[in-house]
């Protein structure tokens, strides 16, 4: 008999593993709670997959030998928590496309960077010559490109915690961790251990000829390997003391050791500036390295990569004034590093909706920067008693185009306009990018 998969979440991880599981010859289900997309009823529809929206009938789904699980539904959903006491398998897309290629896989994850880290590397190795495929959370999903005919000798693949919590049998030959900073924590009993823990299911299977490239100056993912036994090859960076393989910062510049590999760089020339951005660099050019990659190519990379929308992406100077969409710092961490790169007066926009934050960490580097903050939530109360007596001038927006006037009537040529909200978008706008598009907007109609 065919094997029922039962696909919950008709998003494009969900609709790709439909169409791969169905080219597999599985009895497919697809369950949303909620909408589909028009494109993605088309496709199933096309595909003959059987599908149903706005609802999960228990019946259609409990009779699955396995599930698919989009990221989005937590583990406390009433249908997950059936599906485990039945001790039906609930994976993530990742886990079941990653059971039809045979790529060397190079991981990425970390509470910051993952999505820059991830673009520069594939980056490289497209530059090198090597037929390479993109995937995680980023764009196409894997399945659906393995479903077109497409497979790789490589895959570079973002994975967040909530994809790692549905990994099993998967391995990383290759697995970055680039940090570890409190984030998502309500869907982890709000316990950072059980974060960490999903963080470091990024090295289970691994194999002594495996790798793992990790930040070392990351007091958690330090104390965390001192209690693991990590079997794959260590390849630390840091900008805190000299590595022996792997990369490490000195004198203004980037050094990479690695085998033969052994290269340096000057900040000053890195296409992406700012000490994260150091980090995410340092990570790309090990695992460049990892794979052979000519450390010309990997020079030429770092110091031309073009960026990726919404993380510090510089928009425009109107007036003097630089305006730069930093949509994606959706936590307090990434905006820790957008303050602290900025090297002008800063006009700072931020708010939304709030996971908990502590802002304490952003406290001197707002004494010392930011001169105007716009709140753009719709509860700017947290912020307000936060930063309240720090910042010369707090000022409330009702709407992006709002926020982006009163920036600009507030700042002088010379100052920066740092949206960097530090907190999800979803209280007025549909997601980050649609927060940093408006932004965009805003300021180009300026
Ligand atoms: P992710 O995919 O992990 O969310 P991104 O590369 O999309 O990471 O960057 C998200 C935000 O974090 C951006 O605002 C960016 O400026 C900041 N950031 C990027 N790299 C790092 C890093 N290594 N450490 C901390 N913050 C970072």
């Amino acid at each position: 008999m065919k094997k029922r998969l039962v696909i919950l979440g008709a998003g494009e991880s969900g609709v790709g593993a439909a169409l791969l599981a169905k080219m597999h010859g599985y009895d497919v289900f697809v369950s949303d709670m909620g909408q589909i997309k028009e494109e993605y009823l088309n496709e199933l529809n096309n595909a003959s997959i059987a599908f149903e929206l706005g609802k999960h009938t228990v019946d259609l789904i409990i009779n699955a030998d396995e599930v698919v699980k989009s990221p989005g539904i937590p583990d406390k959903a009433p249908v997950i928590v059936q599906l485990k006491n039945k001790k039906i398998p609930v994976i993530s897309e990742i886990e079941f496309a990653s059971r039809y290629t045979s790529a060397k896989k190079i991981c990425i994850t970390g509470s910051n960077g993952k999505t820059t880290t991830t673009l520069l590397i594939y980056d490289i190795f497209k530059e090198a010559g090597l037929n390479v495929g993109l995937a995680g959370n980023v764009g196409t999903s894997l399945a659906r490109q393995l479903a077109c005919g497409n497979d790789f000798d490589y895959l570079v693949v973002e994975l967040s915690s909530f994809q790692l919590d549905g990994m099993f049998e998967f391995k990383a030959e290759v697995a970055i961790l680039m940090n570890i900073t409190p984030d998502h924590l309500d869907r982890y009993d709000y316990k950072m251990q059980n974060y960490v823990d999903s963080k470091f299911r990024i090295l289970q299977n691994q194999t002594a000829d495996d790798y793992f490239i990790y930040c070392s100056d990351d007091l958690i993912i330090k104390e965390e390997i001192l209690k693991l036994d990590v079997v794959a090859k260590q390849l630390p960076f840091s900008l805190e003391v000299e590595v022996e393989q792997g990369a490490y910062g000195k004198e203004k510049q980037i050094h990479l050791t690695l085998n033969t590999n052994i290269m340096s760089i000057f900040y000053h020339e890195l296409a992406l500036q700012g000490r994260h951005n150091i980090y995410n660099s340092m990570a790309a050019s090990i695992a460049a390295s990892v794979a052979h990659i000519n450390k010309e190519v990997i020079r030429q990379c770092l110091a031309s990569f073009k960026g990726v929308e919404h993380r510090l992406e510089r928009v425009l100077s109107v007036r003097g004034m630089e305006f730069i969409n930093d949509s994606k710092a959706t936590n307090v961490n990434s905006t820790w590093y957008a303050l602290e790169c900025m090297q002008t007066p800063v006009i700072w926009l931020a708010g939304g909706t709030d996971k908990g934050n502590d802002y304490a960490s952003l406290f001197d580097l707002v004494t010392e920067k930011v001169k105007v903050l716009i709140c753009i939530g719709v509860d700017n109360k947290k912020l307000i008693a936060s930063f309240g007596g720090m910042v010369p001038t707090i000022l409330e927006a009702e709407s992006m185009e709002e926020a982006v006037k009163l920036a600009y009537k507030s700042g002088m040529k010379g100052d920066s306009v740092l949206l960097s909200p530090a907190c999800a978008s979803f209280d007025r706008f549909k997601n980050y990018e649609d927060r940093g598009r408006q932004f965009k907007e805003c300021v180009r109609n300026l």
